[in-house]
């Protein structure tokens, strides 16, 4: 039996002022059956870590393969676990783009995560352009391969599904579109790890995930949670998203 995942990326928004969203989901949300975390800008990780007193796990967005040196503005996984996170987003699709993050740099950059002890949110997901000349699955298994570390176990990874046209755009696949990609991660990861770690490690759906829309997709087959950006800002949306994988 898995555990359900509700994860917020916060990306490169809130400052001290934006810690009163957290207060009130850590109130509104009482007591949630699925584990709870938020991933802000870097500058937030330790106020958070405090204000969320230990009902929300913290992570960071990004973190750097090595362990210290003469990296300008990076960050180690070391730094992030010093100041409160738990867990480390990878491979988001805004670090593949904008800083032209390889799966060679993501599983790098998963494994110096998970030797300090943070689990790696390890983020896949194919373009429009993919999608259209139908090799959507094509391209997760080349980035699975790539991008996760033979080491990868349960305890240490999670897998996260976000098609890159879905984020922010308010555009999601079919329900049926992602219980396919969610089934071939699985398959994948049991194929590679094992059937004890492959079917243990939890598989987020990422993608435009709303209040409306949160608990459908939560019924998927192989989804076990959700990593959410825009409607993770606010608790009065994320509350929701809580709740809605609470009760799946
Ligand atoms: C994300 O950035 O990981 C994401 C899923 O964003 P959004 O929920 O805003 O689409």
């Amino acid at each position: 039996m898995r555990g359900k995942l509700a994860a917020g990326n916060w990306k490169m928004n809130g400052v001290a002022a934006s810690l009163a969203e957290v207060e009130s989901l850590v109130l509104s949300m009482g007591r949630p059956t699925c584990e709870v975390l938020l991933c802000p800008p870097a500058t937030l990780i330790h106020r958070m870590s405090v204000v969320a007193s230990g009902n929300i796990k913290i992570g960071g967005q990004d973190c750097h393969a090595k362990t210290t040196g003469a990296h300008t503005g990076d960050l180690s996984a070391a730094m992030l676990a010093d100041a409160g996170a738990s867990y480390v987003i990878v491979g988001h699709s805004e670090r593949r783009q904008d800083h032209g993050e390889t799966d060679a740099v993501v599983q790098s950059k998963a494994s110096a995560a998970i030797t300090e002890g943070l689990v790696a949110v390890i983020c896949v997901g194919e373009t429009l352009e993919d999608r259209e000349a139908e090799r959507t699955l094509d391209v997760i298994a080349a980035q699975l391969d790539g991008s996760v570390p033979d080491t990868a176990t349960a305890a240490t990874v999670v897998v996260a599904y976000e098609p890159v046209w879905a984020i922010g755009s308010g555009l999601t696949p079919t329900l049926e579109q992602i219980g396919e990609v969610h089934d071939f991660i699985r398959t994948n990861l049991n194929a590679r790890l094992g059937t004890t770690e492959g079917d243990a490690i939890r598989l987020l759906y990422g993608g435009s995930v709303k209040p409306g829309n949160a608990a459908e997709i939560f019924a998927v087959s192989n989804v076990d949670g959700a990593l959410v950006g825009g409607a993770s800002l606010k608790a009065a949306d994320f509350g929701p998203i809580v709740d809605a994988l609470s009760n799946a």
